[in-house]
């Protein structure tokens, strides 16, 4: 079942946590009453006043404290530097080639998929 801090993992929003997700788009997938993601739509459904109330602006979307499962960096400086040491080192694994903000956690993290 779809909570407030699930983090879709398809569509428009992929890797967004529910609660981070904007309620317009939310709304506008029950009024059209898209089911493409039947758990979604239940989450909607169940969480309507919830949702409507944060479109409108009465309620705060609330501030996540998830930790993410990769490793996550305080700064970009700090990230970038480990990507760095990172490709200095010979091996063969698949090398970080970049940081990027994290919007769930609000952290850094490296990854290897380039940006384009
Ligand atoms: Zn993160």
């Amino acid at each position: 079942m779809y909570e407030d801090d699930t983090i879709l993992i398809k569509g428009k929003y992929k890797f967004t946590a529910l609660c981070r997700v904007p309620p317009e788009y939310l709304l506008n997938l029950y009024a059209k009453k898209n089911k493409a993601n039947p758990e979604l739509y239940e989450y909607i459904e169940k969480n309507l006043s919830l949702i409507k109330s944060r479109a409108i602006g009465a309620l705060e979307i609330p501030e996540l404290h998830i930790v993410c499962k990769k490793i996550v960096y305080s700064s970009e400086k700090v990230a970038k530097a480990e990507l760095k040491r990172i490709s200095e080192m010979n091996n063969d694994h698949k090398i970080p080639v970049r940081s990027y903000r994290c919007e769930v956690c609000g952290g850094f993290h490296l990854t290897s998929k380039p940006l384009y």
